[in-house]
């Protein structure tokens, strides 16, 4: 493994470098680790600027780690926390300067709030809620507070995603992971023989190498496609916008959900396959979006920012989600969904949160499985270290992690694909909300199913059927 760090060689580097043009070639060692060789140097090159005056560049060229993670969202940003606990040297680039924003709902579950305990992250200052408050229509509204099961908490939260992103990154380099923020990966680095990715470039032309490496760089994954893993087309694909209201909901204690979106006067125009949702921010805030699935015939032609100033003129004005109550621009993105790209290892490249398609397709929801797939992912790399990495012994180690993900989640986003399809027909929506929201028990037993939230090994007899058809079902 390898201990020092970045900074030192830099320092050392530093020492060498004399005057004007420099060159220092460092070499520090070359790591043998298992099969994988990697040499361990850096060097700086001059930079002339447009007069001619060239000044020493003191960028490194080259940094070898053990696992270099591209990508500091969530899934990134976990999975270099995890494995910088367990004493791994990882390097985590991102592309933009942080904090930075990302366009989400902020919605965190109690599966993502599990994920944050394991991480010991403080969120006591983050907004609490209780649960989903659900709006049907002319039906009307239910409340469902989250299930109070053994397996997750019983509370959710939201948190803008400048802060959370932040909270996690911050989280990975007090264990220990170096953090190269304006980083962007453009290009893996092969190994000529084997295939294997032994590291990546970016537009500054330096290179980071390491025997593993981690794509955790969301939706459109250039550096999944660039090893030739490409999206399955079969599976659904989410479009998501949201924007902030200032609100005098925004410390309400639930979520809000609703399940019917109307491209116009409500009742009287046509009902779209999505739904809306209003999180309060606790900050004087809501966040307000909608989302709508590729499985429909109005994705295509639906212009999603007018959709949603269409959608809100429908809601009651006591809401003041208006024009002038706008904080910000409306902002949209893409949901990956039911593991849309594999295989999630292949030659050293590990897929972590939305670069493999881990969003769910029952209710949106990418982020605790963004960090779920994080904690598998530093499990199966430090068994692959245990074993030697580069070893046959590792490679099958690291293998493992497409089959545990399957095992975890396969079954479940199998049923998330056929509900996707179901609900992709407003006519079937409407037939759900109108029938299934005055009946309290079938709620409860779709908010169970919708969110993930039920116990696998014990459980009311609810948690114990979604248990057993997500076994049943073939893994996605
Ligand atoms: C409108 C909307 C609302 C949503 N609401 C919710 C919600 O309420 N709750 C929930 O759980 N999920 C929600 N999601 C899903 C959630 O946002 C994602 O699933 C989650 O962000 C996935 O995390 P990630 O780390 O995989 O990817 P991202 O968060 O997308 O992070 C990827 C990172 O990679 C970096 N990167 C990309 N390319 C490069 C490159 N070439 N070089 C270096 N770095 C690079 C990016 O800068 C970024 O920081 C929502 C999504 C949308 C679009």
């Amino acid at each position: 493994m390898i201990r020092t760090s970045h900074h030192q060689i830099l320092l050392l580097s530093r020492r060498m470098a004399l005057g004007w043009c420099f060159l220092a070639d460092f070499f520090d060692n070359v790591m043998v680790s298992g099969k994988v060789n990697v040499p361990r140097w850096c060097f700086l090159e001059p930079k002339c600027g447009s007069r001619g005056r060239c000044e020493p560049d003191w960028r490194l060229r080259l940094i070898a780690s053990d696992v270099v993670v591209v990508g500091a969202g969530p899934a990134g940003a976990t999975t270099a926390a995890h494995l910088a606990d367990s004493g791994l040297h990882v390097s985590l680039l991102d592309k933009s300067r942080f904090p930075r924003e990302k366009v989400c709902g902020d919605g965190l579950t109690p599966r993502t709030v599990r994920e944050l305990v394991k991480l010991g992250i403080d969120f006591s200052s983050w907004k609490r809620n209780s649960g989903l408050r659900v709006y049907g229509g002319r039906v009307g509204v239910l409340e469902l507070p989250w299930p109070a099961i053994n397996e997750f908490p019983d509370f959710g939260l939201t948190c803008r995603r400048e802060l959370f992103d932040q909270t996690l990154v911050n989280r990975a380099i007090q264990a220990g992971a170096e953090f190269f923020p304006e980083t962007n990966v453009n290009a893996p680095i092969l190994d000529s023989t084997s295939g294997r990715i032994t590291g990546v470039k970016t537009t500054s032309d330096e290179e980071f190498c390491a025997p593993i490496v981690v794509a955790a760089d969301g939706n459109s994954s250039r550096l999944a496609t660039a090893m030739g893993i490409n999206i399955k087309k079969n599976r659904p694909l989410g479009v998501a916008v949201r924007a902030y209201y200032r609100s005098t909901q925004s410390n309400d204690d639930y979520m809000e959900s609703w399940l019917e979106l109307w491209d116009g006067i409500p009742n009287r125009s046509k009902l779209l396959p999505g739904y809306g949702w209003v999180f309060p921010m606790g900050d004087g805030t809501c966040n307000v979006g909608l989302g709508m699935l590729n499985r429909s015939k109005a994705f295509k032609r639906t212009n999603f920012r007018a959709l949603m100033q269409t959608w809100l003129l429908g809601l009651p004005q006591s809401l003041g989600f208006t024009e002038e109550n706008r904080v910000g621009e409306i902002g949209s993105a893409a949901l990956p969904m039911s593991f849309n790209r594999q295989p999630a290892y292949a030659r050293g490249l590990f897929l972590v949160g939305d670069a493999g398609g881990m969003v769910s397709p029952f209710n949106g929801e990418g982020i605790s499985y963004a960090m779920e797939a994080a904690h598998i992912a530093a499990e199966t790399i430090n068994d692959g270290y245990a074993r030697g990495v580069g070893t046959d012994a590792a490679e099958s180690a690291l293998q493992r992690y497409p089959s545990r993900l399957k095992a975890e989640w396969g079954g479940y986003f199998r049923l998330g694909q056929f509900f996707a399809t179901l609900i992709s027909k407003p006519e079937v929506m409407r037939i759900c909300t109108k029938y299934g929201l005055s009946r309290p028990a079938l709620m409860k037993f779709t908010m169970k199913l919708l969110s993930h939230l039920y116990d696998t090994h014990a459980g009311d007899w609810m948690d114990k059927t979604i248990s057993a058809l997500a076994r049943l079902a073939p893994a996605a």
